[in-house]
């Protein structure tokens, strides 16, 4: 088979669509609950509890809820189990989720190809592209910062029960369903300029890939280049969507890179540029059935355990989300 020719940039894509089709669908089907919730559509629409993946911020507090008391968060479960998948992923399969599953990245790409073949593809200066690239780390740390350092047993567990948290989900919808002239200007930029830089969001701003990023540079897959074979072409780095100075290394060890394997895929000379574990060369498959393999099995596991549909009464989520929109952040 020619390289060029090669499936796995088709299969990534395909993947990718399904998890983003998967994500509207189960953000119609919570509108629909909540619509029924609040009384306004008669018909009930089970709540998906994979909504709960929009809900990092609260699944890092249930995390260390987890780890304080040993207590599965009962009321976004799914949350936290979208977030400890992720987790494990980045420290075995480097940003696996983020080249993978997570819709954000599959917009971003897309609208990435699209300014591509405009050709309105624009590649930052280092002394900009630096700096950028520090917020979101910056902002990692102050997620960390308040929620790991700051907030003890007492703050975490008042935070957990809070009715903010609770109808957090309906906040979220809401945030999608009527931004603010602010916050949607934000994203309209953000798709905007996805069309002329390599994956903006993603790249500079996201703190969940910044902690996947840091966390995969313990990961044991890599790719890995020979420098005798490679020709020089600079496919790969044209290719790669997290804009890594591929051919200036032997070994990929970057907090940014997606174990997307588009390098891989595109590189027209045998053997050259190579995923491996470790030492070892591996199949170019082996990422992409990990990382789904490990998913599937986190959620097989959380549903078929009670840990994936919330605990909170069905009267109790209609008096919440009846009350949503008025119930404010805690202090
Ligand atoms: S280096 Fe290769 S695997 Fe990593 S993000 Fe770039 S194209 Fe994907
Ligand atoms: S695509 Fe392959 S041959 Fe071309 S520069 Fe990259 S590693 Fe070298």
């Amino acid at each position: 088979m020619k390289k060029k020719d090669h499936p796995l940039p088709h299969l990534r894509r395909a993947v990718q669509a399904g998890f983003t089709g998967f994500c509207l669908f189960a953000g119609w089907r919570f509108y629909l609950f909540y619509q029924w919730a609040i009384g306004v559509r008669a018909e009930y629409v089970p709540r998906p509890a994979a909504v709960e993946g929009f809900l990092p911020i609260s699944a890092l507090v249930a995390l260390k809820h987890l780890l304080l008391t040993g207590r599965y968060d009962p009321i976004h479960p799914a949350g936290l189990t979208i977030f400890i998948a992720a987790l494990v992923m980045g420290l075995g399969l480097r940003k696996g989720f983020c080249g993978w599953i997570c819709p954000v990245g599959f917009t971003s790409n897309l609208a990435e190809m699209l300014g591509r073949r405009a050709k309105l593809a624009l590649v930052p200066p280092r002394w900009l592209d630096l700096p950028l690239l520090s917020i979101k780390y910056l902002l990692l740390a102050f997620f960390a910062y308040l929620i790991l350092w700051r907030m003890d047993r007492q703050a975490i567990e008042g935070f957990m029960i809070s009715p903010y948290n609770r109808i957090v989900d309906v906040k979220m919808l809401y945030f999608f369903l009527h931004p603010s002239p602010l916050a949607g200007g934000i994203m309209l930029g953000l798709l905007v300029l996805s069309l002329a830089l390599k994956n903006p969001w993603c790249r500079y701003l996201c703190p969940y890939g910044a902690l996947l990023g840091l966390l995969g540079l313990l990961s044991p897959l890599r790719v890995r280049r020979d420098q005798e074979a490679c020709i020089s072409c600079h496919r790969c780095e044209r290719a790669c969507p997290a804009a890594i100075p591929i051919t200036a290394k032997t070994v990929v060890r970057n907090p940014e890179c997606l174990g997307c394997l588009d390098c891989v895929a595109v590189c027209p000379v045998d053997s050259c540029l190579e995923a491996a574990c470790g030492p070892r060369r591996v199949s170019p498959y082996l990422l992409p059935a990990l990382t789904l393999g490990l998913f599937f099995a986190l959620w097989l596991t959380a549903k078929t355990t009670g840990h994936w549909q919330t605990q909170t009464p069905l009267p109790e989520l209609r008096r919440d989300y009846s009350l949503g929109l008025d119930i404010p952040h805690p202090r």
